[in-house]
Order: structure tokens, then C-alpha cells, then sequence
């Protein structure tokens, strides 16, 4: 009898193994976001729900990863060190074209177009007792432009050049992440920063909430670069979205859009897979962020330049989106 139940649990243990072990792995994906006080954190957060939700019908789990932003995002993907990364339009455009911050290594030929989500204001957030409302009250003044790895860098140089600014002389630049500036602006370490961010944002409230009373100067003189530039477009901030900072009006700008892009190396079945589980849920998608209250199925395939990813292709064909 005793040797039966040996037996038995020695077959029980077995059987559970090849259970155990007949599961197929889950494919682990890592979507590279911007600071936590960002949008593209929680909206790397939103992706990875839809995902993870859906798991059983493909095996995949999606992890979230605060980044240093855009630049950082596609370089890490081109590395092959992230799957997925939340990147503004404009840079999109850059790494595949070999501009800006790739000049030197030249067009970034493996980095594929998922999808875009919200859109995001060039936004410059000043302090009221400094005397900035406009760009160009900044000649002399204490200013964040931006971390190296960020997508803001690059637009507030833009945005400072059109406005007859040179970023290395006629002020005073730092190149802090977006999640410290708000206290530095509090701590009167700097008299504005710029963030090209969705709104709300968690750290344009934190810059207006705090005893420093704050403002969103307007961004102006950007003709020129809405001609140049092909990925500018004029935007607006509603001042309603932020009560604690001093302007009456809506904030003037121009804003690009944040996409999320991958690898070729990323196989077709990951991408499909992600892009049918964020539009197939896509009302409860919405639902995550105020920041997405503009976007719908068909806007979220505009705003991409690097070639579309096969996987997200064939989804979009499937739903008769594309
Ligand atoms: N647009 C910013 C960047 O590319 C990030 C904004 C955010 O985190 O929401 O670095």
C-alpha cells in the first residue's frame, strides 16, 4: 500500500511537470516611456494594461520603463534593449531621416511606426515675479531647455532660434530632466523650463500649484518654423486644465504628436498582438488619460514617418483601417 502511494505521488509530480512545463514561455515586452510625472508614462502604462489584459489570447506581458524620454526611447530600441518606445512625431522624423541628434549616424533604418496617440504643446512654463508671458522675454534669464535623451530639447531650441534667440548666448541653459524642473522653478533655481508633453500633465500641475506663482507663456514668431518644419502645427493649452497658474487665456503654441515605434527586429506577432489589444479595447483605452480626449482609431494612423511595422500593418488592414 505504501509503495502504491509512492508510486502515486511520484506519478502526481510528474504529471504536474509536464503540465508546467508544456506551458508555453510569455514573450516579456518593454515599453520605454518619459518621467513619471509625464504623460508618456502612464500612457506606456495604458498600453501595457490593454496587453496584459489580454494575455491568454497571445502569451505576451508588457512592462513599463521610465526613460529620459524620446531620444533615449529610440536609441534604446535601434539597441535592441527596449521592444517599444514612446517617441514625439518630430523625433520620429529625425531618426529615420538621420537629422538632428542623428546626424552623424545617419537615418535610423530600423526603427518601424506603431501607431500615435495624444497630441503634445511645446509648452514654457515661467515664473510671474521673473517678467517672462512671451518666448521672448527669455534673452537673459535663467532657463531648462531640457535633458540630452528628451524630445523638449531639440523643440525649445527651435522654438528659441525662431524667436531671434541663440540658446548658447543670449541665455542662460540647463539641461535638466522634466520631473526636477518644476522644484527647481519653486526653489527659484531657474526662471522657466520647457516640456513637450500632452496636457494635463502631472508636472505642469506641480509647477502651478506650488507658493512661486507660475505661468504658460505663449510661444509666438513660429511661422517660419511651421513652414520649415513639416512636423510643427500650431496648438493651444486651455488654461482651464492647470487653475493654479496665473494666466486668463489660452496658452498660444505649437505642438507635434507622441507615437509609439519599434523594431524591425520585433516580430509581426508581438505588433499585431499589442496594436489589436489597445484598438480593440480602444473606448476603455481612451478612458486612461485626459490627454487622449481628441484622439480616435483613424487620427492615432496619422503623425508617422518611419515605414509602418508589418505586425501593426496587418492589424490595421484586418480592421479595415488602412
Ligand atoms: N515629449 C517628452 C519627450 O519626448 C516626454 C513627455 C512625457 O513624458 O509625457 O521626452
Amino acid at each position: 500500500m505504501r509503495k502504491l502511494s509512492f508510486f502515486l505521488v511520484l506519478a502526481i509530480i510528474g504529471l504536474t511537470f509536464t503540465v508546467v512545463s508544456a506551458q508555453p514561455r510569455s514573450t516579456f515586452v518593454t515599453i520605454g516611456t518619459g518621467g513619471i510625472t509625464g504623460v508618456y508614462y502612464p500612457t506606456g502604462g495604458a498600453i501595457a494594461k490593454m496587453v496584459n489584459r489580454t494575455k491568454k489570447e497571445h502569451n505576451i506581458r508588457a512592462v513599463v520603463e521610465s526613460t529620459g524620454g524620446s531620444v533615449f526611447n529610440i536609441d534604446a530600441i535601434v539597441a535592441g534593449k527596449i521592444e517599444f518606445g514612446l517617441v514625439q512625431s518630430d523625433r520620429q522624423f529625425q531618426a529615420v531621416n538621420g537629422l538632428a541628434e542623428w546626424e552623424d549616424r545617419g537615418p535610423q533604418t530600423t526603427l518601424r511606426a506603431v501607431f500615435s496617440i495624444h497630441p503634445e504643446a511645446v509648452t514654457l512654463i515661467a515664473a510671474a515675479d521673473s517678467g517672462i508671458k512671451n518666448i521672448r522675454d527669455l534673452k537673459g534669464k535663467h532657463v531648462n531647455i531640457g535633458n540630452p535623451g528628451s524630445g523638449q530639447r531639440q523643440n525649445a531650441i527651435d522654438a528659441l532660434t525662431a524667436a531671434g534667440i541663440d540658446y548658447q548666448k543670449d541665455l542662460n541653459a540647463e539641461s535638466f530632466r522634466a520631473i526636477d524642473a518644476p522644484g527647481m522653478l519653486q526653489d527659484k533655481q531657474i526662471d522657466a523650463f520647457f516640456y513637450t508633453v500632452g496636457h494635463p500633465s502631472g508636472a505642469i500641475k506641480e509647477a502651478t500649484s506650488g507658493a512661486r506663482k507660475v505661468l504658460i507663456a505663449n510661444i509666438t514668431h513660429v511661422e517660419k518654423l511651421l513652414d520649415k518644419f513639416p512636423y510643427y502645427t500650431e496648438a493651444s493649452i486651455p488654461i482651464k486644465l492647470y487653475p493654479g497658474a496665473v494666466n486668463e487665456k489660452d496658452i498660444q503654441s505649437i505642438g507635434v504628436k507622441a507615437t509609439l515605434v519599434t523594431s524591425a527586429a520585433v516580430p509581426d506577432d508581438v505588433v499585431y498582438s499589442l496594436t489589436k489589444a489597445v484598438f480593440e479595447n480602444f473606448d476603455d483605452f481612451k478612458k486612461l488619460h485626459p490627454a487622449y480626449s481628441s484622439i480616435t482609431k483613424e487620427n492615432m494612423l496619422t503623425g508617422l514617418s518611419a515605414p509602418m511595422h508589418p505586425g501593426a500593418m496587418r492589424y490595421f488592414k484586418e480592421a479595415g483601417l488602412q
